[in-house]
């Protein structure tokens, strides 16, 4: 087993024993399911927006470079500047340039999962600038040295006692004498002190939910409006977004908006939905960053693109999968070890860090299906989450028991005789071991199954055998 598969399942068991995770996660999983049924009962058109949001991103991503040339011209026609990045790295670098170039101190920053994958707050912090996440949960996890566990929740792992030990530690020494745990108190206070954080700021940055080619603007969907307070108060403003964000006009937002919080949280609309397309004009706004910035970051997109995961490339990041992941729900967005968790995260991450640190995530899932079924741009991830498999397999990436129980497995069902013949011992002992009790306590090497269930006993005889002597009674 590679030392990345023995993290993995090293962090499984830790997220498994812990608590007050799982009485988080308990508590956090339904919430969002129903949220989201509800409101998909109340919108007859839902599965009609899905398809033609489906639709919307396909004839992007046939046609991205196309968009990307659109989208980049109108942003320089607004007045703001288009960076160009092929990895994390390049992305990182040019952030923290045009930060260090300005003088920047302190940096506001809303929530943006493409600036985790490219380790920004690392890299700004290292050329000694202060960052700051604005959005709650974001703000949680900062304060916990975190990372997030939920790509719209980054915080569901954590219970309300947490949060508020957490907010008593760092902001006593702010002045803030009281603990506070009750959920308005605690929003008050993040309030109260993000206040000033967002006054003070010199930079802005946030990712974006969506880029706009026929306008040049950058869309953020958020419920806090700590997005437009990042946006519009510094003197800067900096968009990172990967570039399968870009969608081509204001009519297919519309398709998009409707279909995105009803995935995400179960809302009809998020509380804010704002556009910026540019750096304030001069003489005629008030108000707005003087510089604009836009980064582009590709990290591995591209190479997706016209591959048999270039459906990947639809997801809108609105969580659904993962609030309907089974085994997300019990392991917590941590145990991945990956910025992206849960279903689009085993398939992403793979393909943006390569399948040797990654070779658990495919095997993460058991396949239920459930998924696809909730994804409101129709990504086959199960499918993907297979391929997975089959590469990790071709490449001798899997752990050589398990590929050497699927080439026996493989050489038996290809000669079914053989099959029946093989397995008609091993039930009948299991169906003897069993029998009294109904169920089987421990297998030898099926110790991973057995130690947290038990093994339903299993017929004495093979389906088929039985199979076989139901239609004799029924020919004689
Ligand atoms: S894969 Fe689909 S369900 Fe999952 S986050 Fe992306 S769009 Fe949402």
């Amino acid at each position: 087993m590679n030392t990345a598969s023995t993290e993995f399942r090293k962090r499984v068991r830790m997220a498994l024993a812990d608590d007050e995770l799982q009485h988080a996660m308990g508590r956090a999983k339904g919430g969002f399911v129903l949220n989201r049924q509800k409101a998909i009962a109340e919108f007859p058109e839902f599965h009609q927006m899905t398809d033609a949001a489906r639709d919307i991103k396909d004839h992007v991503l046939m046609n991205l470079d196309l968009y990307l040339e659109i989208y980049e011209k109108k942003v320089l026609e607004n007045g703001g500047q288009v960076h160009w990045a092929r990895t994390a790295e390049e992305a990182s670098t040019i952030v923290e340039g045009l930060c260090r170039r300005s003088g920047a101190r302190k940096i506001t920053k809303g929530k943006s999962m493409v600036s985790e994958e490219i380790n920004l707050n690392e890299k700004l912090e290292k050329s000694g600038m202060q960052v700051i996440e604005t959005d709650l949960g974001e703000y949680i996890v900062q304060l916990a040295s975190e990372k997030p566990s939920h790509i719209i929740a980054p915080a569901v792992h954590k219970t309300r006692n947490q949060i508020s030990k957490l907010f008593y530690k760092h902001h006593k020494p702010m002045g803030y004498a009281d603990k506070v745990s009750e959920r308005k108190e605690i929003v008050q206070q993040a309030r109260s002190v993000l206040r000033n954080h967002f006054v003070e700021s010199d930079i802005g940055i946030t990712g974006a939910n969506f880029l706009i080619a026929e306008t040049g603007s950058s869309v953020i969907v958020t419920n806090e409006g700590n997005g437009d307070l990042t946006s519009v108060l510094p003197r800067m403003q900096i968009v990172v977004a990967g570039i399968e964000k870009v969608i081509p006009s204001l009519e297919d937002l519309s398709v998009f908006l409707r279909v995105l919080a009803r995935s995400a949280t179960g809302q009809e609309i998020s509380a804010y939905t704002s556009l910026y397309s540019g750096p304030r004009a001069n003489h005629a706004d008030e108000e707005g960053p003087e510089q604009y910035h836009v980064v582009l970051v590709d990290n591995g997109r591209s190479s997706m693109l016209g591959s048999e995961y270039q459906s990947m490339l639809r997801c809108i990041r609105c969580g659904a999968c993962l609030n309907h992941c089974t085994v997300y729900n019990v392991i917590g967005g941590h145990a991945y070890g990956s910025i992206y968790p849960g279903p689009m995260g085993s398939v992403l991450t793979p393909l943006i860090d390569g399948h040797e640190n990654n070779t658990d995530l495919a095997n993460a899932c058991t396949l239920n299906g459930l998924c696809r079924t909730i994804c409101p741009v129709h990504i086959p991830l199960p499918d993907l989450l297979r391929n997975h498999r089959t590469q990790q397999q071709r490449r001798k990436l899997t752990p050589f028991t398990g590929r050497f129980f699927f080439a026996i497995w493989v050489y038996l069902v290809r000669r079914p005789h053989f099959y029946q013949i093989v397995l008609a011992l091993p039930i009948w002992v299991l169906n003897r071991v069993g029998r009294k009790s109904g169920v089987i306590k421990r297998i030898p090497l099926a110790n991973g199954w057995t130690n947290s269930r038990d093994f339903p006993c299993p017929s004495a005889q093979t389906f088929q055998r039985q199979w076989r002597a139901e239609m004799r009674k029924f020919n004689a």
